[in-house]
């Protein structure tokens, strides 16, 4: 894995294999490691977005007897010049060019993953506290924890996801059969078993890179974690949190491009009669 992706996607606590984390310079005393200055993508809360950020500073603390460094990278937004993004993460004692050396963050601020957007918050409301305690939880390297939480706002929330699902395809001009196939969902207590009655029903404008984020939420939460370690289970978790946040953004999109579109026909049809 390449430092700038690891610096992106890897949630604290996990070890990876990193090439190109050091490159050499030279100043007057000869060749000299310096972390590799990459330009990742992070979440800019003061942009609003997705942008590049560049290494601002960093420093390292090599412990006297013990095998290892902490170095403590802060990125900067490059367009704002105001966000900043810090990861500590654990390294090899001495920096080096060889590839693959074992990395783990040890943290991330703020959280891996991005802010959390209100829209997700709202949506799982009134339990979204768990779904923050999921959060810090990942943020940690705790995937068994953030999986059991996320798991939980999932169920207990089950109802209302099903029935802001049900008001989108509603919006999108669902006719009564599939809205029926709602309330069966609705009927159902478990959210898996719920998913089998609407997964067909479910607006594709909905779907997140072409995947239907219910079954990918069926097939996360399916999974048997009690073999899985913090490790393996923490990309499950990432990935329930990633399917949650982009089915909200998306349910919000469709009402609101809807609602949009109700008012400029509104508006369209209140000039026709100004006109006659
Ligand atoms: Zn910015």
């Amino acid at each position: 894995m390449e430092f700038k992706q690891f610096l992106e996607a890897v949630p604290p606590g996990k070890d990876e294999a990193v090439d190109g984390v050091w490159v050499e310079i030279r100043d007057r005393h000869g060749p000299m490691p310096v972390l590799n200055r990459v330009r990742p993508a992070f979440y800019c809360v003061t942009c609003q977005g997705e942008r590049v950020h560049s290494l601002e500073d960093s420093s390292c603390v090599q412990p006297t007897y013990a095998d290892m460094s902490v170095t403590t990278a802060v990125f900067v937004c490059s367009n704002c010049q105001v966000h900043r993004k810090v990861i500590p993460f654990l390294g090899p004692k001495y920096a080096t060019k060889e590839p693959g050396v074992k990395l783990r963050k040890v943290g991330e601020y703020p959280p891996h993953g991005g802010e959390t957007p209100s829209r997700v918050l709202t949506l799982l409301r009134p339990h979204h506290d768990l779904f923050t305690k999921g959060r810090r939880a990942e943020n940690q390297g705790m995937g068994i924890g953030a999986f059991a939480y996320y798991r939980q706002v999932v169920e207990k929330s089950k109802d209302r996801l099903i029935d802001e699902i049900a008001r989108v395809a509603h919006k999108l001009g669902a006719d009564s059969s599939v809205l029926a196939t709602f309330a069966q969902a609705r009927a159902e207590r478990q959210f898996v078993k719920a998913v089998g009655f609407i997964k067909d029903a479910i607006p594709p404008s909905l779907f997140i890179g072409s995947q239907n984020p219910l079954l990918l939420l069926h097939d996360a939460l399916s999974r048997d974690i009690h073999s899985g370690t913090d490790e393996s289970t923490l990309e499950v978790a990432s990935a329930i949190r990633t399917v949650l946040v982009g089915l909200s953004a998306r349910m919000g999109a469709a009402l609101d491009d809807e609602a949009e579109m109700e008012a400029a026909v509104k508006s369209l049809l209140a000039r026709q009669k100004d006109a006659r």
